[in-house]
């Protein structure tokens, strides 16, 4: 099959159209025609090749929702015709102890879809048809940001202890921040929101915040009236770690889904006194993709997104770079 997708051909380039042959390989694939992809921050960071792992011409998008139009012969579970979504992994080696448990996203082996293949700004896509799952009818193809953005900050909040009548905070109102905050208050906790636009501060409450705070630059952030069980941060910028760490609850967590490349400085006695914990958390695998779908459905939670025709793909990518999306651009075929 001939596919036509946008491509740089160079670090930080501009997308052009490109045509390529897709045809299926191993006997677990699948191809994909796609009706919508979302656009992350990791795909401008695998644009920028800030990772030096792009290949060009790269394809990127990896929050895909499409319809399955050929499969392999080993392809279980999945019928042709049927809706998918695709999020960042595209493959892990199955056999260790960490995709034995369900988290192929720890993997050793786990490999990204844009950085070994061609992702979703495109008319069609090959992927291993173990990391498509079955997409809702009852959301929106606009709903793809679930796949990477929804499932990297719900996965967050269960792994750090996230039930439900918690008290739990939030830094940074983006593309993450924005669905941190409608999981979070729509399974029933009270979210705190730290950001640093009073604009984004009232979004927040819109969104189901009980309140939000705008950290001026340079300052601690403010105390919240009670102390939190889970703080997640959701900005790839230096924090007040300590001032943080001093409004987490004993026993809470600091979970991290973004940070700077700069090391932590957390003075020991903030960790020590109330026997808090600070844990990363990448994506989710494929169990918990299935479980945020399955939760968006039943809490009616789904992304804000800015809906761009994918032949505006460059248009789309200028405004997530600028910061202007609110809060997540999604590209869609016609
Ligand atoms: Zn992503
Ligand atoms: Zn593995």
């Amino acid at each position: 099959m001939q596919a036509q997708g946008w491509a740089a051909r160079e670090r930080g380039a501009q997308l052009e159209p490109i045509d390529y042959e897709l045809k299926l390989g191993s006997p677990h694939e699948i191809l994909v025609a796609v009706e919508a992809c979302g656009i992350c921050h990791s795909d401008i960071h695998m644009l920028d090749n800030d990772w030096q792992m792009s290949t060009y011409p790269l394809v990127p998008g990896h929050e895909i929702v499409g319809r399955v139009v050929e499969k392999g012969v080993a392809v279980a579970g999945l019928a042709v015709g049927q809706r998918v979504g695709i999020g960042w992994q595209a493959s892990a080696c199955m056999t260790c102890p960490d995709c034995l448990s369900g988290n192929e996203n720890l993997c050793d082996h786990h490999q990204g879809l844009i950085v070994v293949g061609k992702g979703g700004f495109a008319s069609h896509v090959k992927v291993d048809g173990r990391f498509a799952l079955p997409f809702p009818e009852d959301l929106p193809a606009e709903a793809g940001p679930l796949l990477c953005g929804g499932v990297t900050v719900y996965s967050a909040l269960r792994h750090a202890g996230m039930s439900s009548g918690q008290r739990i905070g939030v830094i940074g109102l983006g593309g993450l921040g924005h669905l941190a905050v409608l999981f979070a208050s729509r399974l029933g906790n009270e979210v705190t929101l730290f950001t640093t636009s009073p604009e984004k501060a009232k979004e927040a409450e819109r969104l189901g915040a009980i309140r939000a705070f705008v950290v001026e630059p340079g300052q601690s952030p403010p105390r919240p009236p009670y102390r939190l069980q889970v703080l997640l941060n959701t900005v790839p910028y230096p924090q007040d770690w300590v001032a943080y760490l001093n409004w987490l609850d004993a026993d809470g967590t600091l979970v991290l889904v973004a940070g700077g490349p700069q090391p932590l400085e957390i003075p020991f006695w903030a960790l020590l006194t109330k026997r808090r914990r600070i844990m990363g958390s990448p994506i989710g695998g494929r169990a918990m993709i299935r479980e945020t779908l399955d939760v968006a459905v039943r809490f009616g939670i789904g992304p804000k997104v800015e809906v761009f025709p994918m032949a505006s793909v460059n248009q789309a990518l200028e405004k997530v770079r600028q910061n202007r999306v609110r809060f997540r651009a999604v590209v869609r075929n016609a």
